[in-house]
């Protein structure tokens, strides 16, 4: 269980009129993350069908003012999960000034320390760029993503959208936990949008793709989750697996002297495609688990 409780507001913040600026503000003071023990699955809102599936996750955010503006954005647009990734301050008065209105969404909010736990049991983790990266992911257009998005959560599959820093955006570290990278095809001589205008197109996108899966008479097929036997791997399972693989390929001295990194990204980026359900990663762990016995016994023999 995950060390997440709501976030609330402070009495304080209540009694306050709306502040300043609403815009990304660099270099705020570092404060700590509330903690506490429901899980990230708690903060389900008013929000109903595929919506409920879909949560937004926020990481490192600067200014409490743009989780509030963040929080309107999905509101809107019919989403009420939003999950904050150690935010550099919890949300205070600017937030709900910011929020008008959106107050439920602030209050279901839930805090996590890490990204990781932010997405554990989600099947499909969608990360917002504001430029290319080297990282090698595969790169969505934001209706293209929605639609991916949606099929997913017809599966059943949770589905994550994280969105970066308003300074830094994401880490390649925390790119590396998505399955794609979305990216809002915006001026490239200024493409980097305020984070909850990022937040809103993405929400208005996931919108459109739930009304129109509404219009159709049968739910659209998930391309991945229908049709076999097994649940598709989580995250965590996922992460487990490449864990377990990175660990085998030291024991079996796969990369020689070379740096692991680059292997690994290429790797990551192979399984996460092959879209793997649960029995899958169970086969391909025990066979790791094998060689890494075989290469023991190598070793005694040697
Ligand atoms: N200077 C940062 C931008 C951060 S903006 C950078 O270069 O990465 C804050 C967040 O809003 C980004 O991390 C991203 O999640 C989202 N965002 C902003 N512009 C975007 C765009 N054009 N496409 C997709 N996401 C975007």
């Amino acid at each position: 269980m995950s060390d997440i409780l709501p976030t609330v507001p402070s009495a304080d913040s209540a009694a306050h009129p709306p502040a300043g600026s609403t815009e990304n503000v660099p270099g705020a003071a570092p404060g700590s993350p509330p903690v506490g023990d429901c899980a990230v699955a708690a903060g389900a809102g008013a929000a109903f069908g595929p919506a409920t599936l879909i949560r937004i996750v926020l990481v490192g955010t600067q200014h409490p003012g743009n989780i509030g503006s963040a929080a309107r954005a999905m509101k809107t647009m019919g989403l009420s999960r939003l999950v904050l990734v150690a935010p550099q301050r919890a949300p205070d008065v600017d937030a709900w000034a910011l929020a008008a209105g959106a107050d439920d969404v602030l209050n279901d909010a839930v805090t996590v320390a890490t990204l990781g736990e932010a997405v554990a049991d989600c099947r499909f983790v969608l990360g917002c760029t504001a430029r290319s990266r080297r990282i090698a992911l595969d790169e969505l257009m934001p209706r293209d993503a929605a639609a991916r998005a949606l099929a997913e959560v017809a599966g059943g599959a949770q589905v994550a959208l994280v969105f970066g820093r308003e300074r830094t955006g994401l880490t390649n570290d925390e790119l590396q936990l998505c399955h794609v990278a979305v990216h809002i095809p915006a001026n490239p001589e200024y493409s980097s949008l305020n984070l909850a205008a990022a937040v809103q197109v993405l929400s208005y996108e996931l919108r459109l793709a739930m009304l129109a899966s509404q219009a159709l008479p049968a739910p659209a097929p998930a391309p991945t989750g229908a049709g076999r036997d097994d649940l598709p791997a989580s995250h965590a399972q996922l992460e487990g697996f490449f864990a377990q693989l990175a660990q085998t390929l030291e024991a079996i001295d796969f990369h020689k002297g070379r740096a692991p990194e680059s292997a690994m990204r290429k790797l990551r980026r192979l399984y996460l495609r092959a879209d793997l359900d649960e029995r899958e990663v169970r086969l391909l762990r025990g066979i790791l688990a094998d060689a890494e016995r075989m290469a023991m016994l190598a070793g005694q023999r040697s």
